[in-house]
């Protein structure tokens, strides 16, 4: 496994170069603050008349339409929504591309199911911080970074990895460490992950614990705090000193208790549908489910959306947070 630190990577490759941040969300305004902190010439492509426009003009930014900016900048990092990528590349960004820039993303997704057909004359890059944008700024603020990955899909100027590595550096990712993948790799691990562990598997691993606990008469509280609220204590403890030092942190009772029964929620079962998941996004047949979806207008997601808002948790969990205030 490759993995570029701080010292290792040159920032010059960008020197008289100017990335495009295409997009001023959650990963856009991280990245493009922490690059243009960090010296390099920044320029954010926007949509007029959207929300973002004045709040990249007020962090200090230069604000162009994406037209002009994927016209006038070497990398065009685009960092919008995935779904609509295609059509904005299509409208906006193919036009402005010119032999030897670089397409840059934060997600594989476009590049590799294919949506988005890059001219064969441009480099196509990924630098993707593995952390939420709002974690990528304040960790840049606070003079460290979160880990990120770099891929290079295509390189057709001989340095393609340079760059991705070069903007890695200015926001801040070299500082905790950069490890090399593929689009391939990233796009459907990431999808896997979110999929079957992270927001998936973890919102119905709690909502079935809390429903048991509710079912059996304990107070929906009660239900709450055992089930979801100290889940963060010990994922942090996971997260920090891996399984061992969650365990040895819990009582002995919890690492007794948790060894012997863990596989009978995980079951053989669970493992043969994660195997299935991760069939259905290597296949495309997520993705192209996930786009039909998507042309319809997201009747689906709207829907469950709703029934996700309904959820006794979820009210419970509200009045609870706001009585700790954790919840505004
Ligand atoms: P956001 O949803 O935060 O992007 C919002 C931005 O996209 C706004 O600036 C918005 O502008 C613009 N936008 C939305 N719709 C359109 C449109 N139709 N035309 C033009 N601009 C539009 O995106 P994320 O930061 O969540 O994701 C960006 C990329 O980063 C994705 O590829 C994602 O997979 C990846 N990523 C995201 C992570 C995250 O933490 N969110 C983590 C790692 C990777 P306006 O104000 O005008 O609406
Ligand atoms: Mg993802
Ligand atoms: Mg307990």
């Amino acid at each position: 496994m490759n993995i570029h630190y701080e010292k290792d990577v040159d920032l010059d490759v960008l020197k008289d170069k100017t990335i495009a941040v295409i997009g001023y969300g959650s990963q856009g305004r991280a990245q493009a603050l922490n690059m243009s902190e960090s010296g390099l010439d920044v320029v954010v492509g926007l949509r007029k008349g959207g929300a973002s426009w004045e709040k990249a003009k007020t962090d200090g930014l230069t604000v162009l339409t994406i037209e002009e900016a994927a016209l006038k900048a070497d990398v065009i990092h685009i960092l919008i929504p995935d779904e609509i990528q295609e059509a904005v590349y299509e409208a906006a960004i193919a036009e402005g591309l010119e032999e030897g820039n670089t397409i840059s993303f934060s997600h594989g997704y476009n590049i590799h199911y294919n949506y988005i057909k890059a001219p064969k004359n441009v480099n196509v890059t990924m630098v993707a911080p593995k952390a939420p944008g709002a974690t990528v700024r304040r960790e840049y603020e606070e003079g460290f970074g979160v880990p990120g990955l770099v891929a290079v899909e295509q390189d057709y100027t001989g340095n393609a990895k340079e760059i991705a590595l070069a903007m890695a550096k200015g926001s801040g990712l070299t500082r905790a460490g950069v490890l090399e993948t593929t689009f391939k790799e990233e796009t459907e691990t990431d999808l896997f992950g979110e999929q079957a562990v992270l927001c998936g598997g973890a919102t119905e691993l709690i909502k079935a614990g809390f429903q048991t606990l509710v079912d059996a008469g304990y107070q929906p509280e009660i239900a709450y705090f055992e089930t979801c609220h100290e889940l963060k204590l010990i994922v942090d403890l996971i997260y920090k000193q891996g399984f061992g030092g969650m365990w040895h942190d819990v009582s002995n009772t919890a690492e007794y208790g948790g060894l012997t029964r863990r596989d009978r929620v995980i079951t053989d079962e669970s493992r043969a549908a994660m195997k299935e998941i991760l069939k259905e996004i290597q296949t495309g047949k997520f993705t192209r489910e996930f786009a039909l979806e998507n042309q319809a207008g997201a009747p689906m997601l709207k829907r469950m959306r709703a029934m996700e808002d309904d959820l006794q948790i979820e009210k419970v969990g509200t009045k609870l947070r706001k009585l700790c205030g954790l919840q505004k």
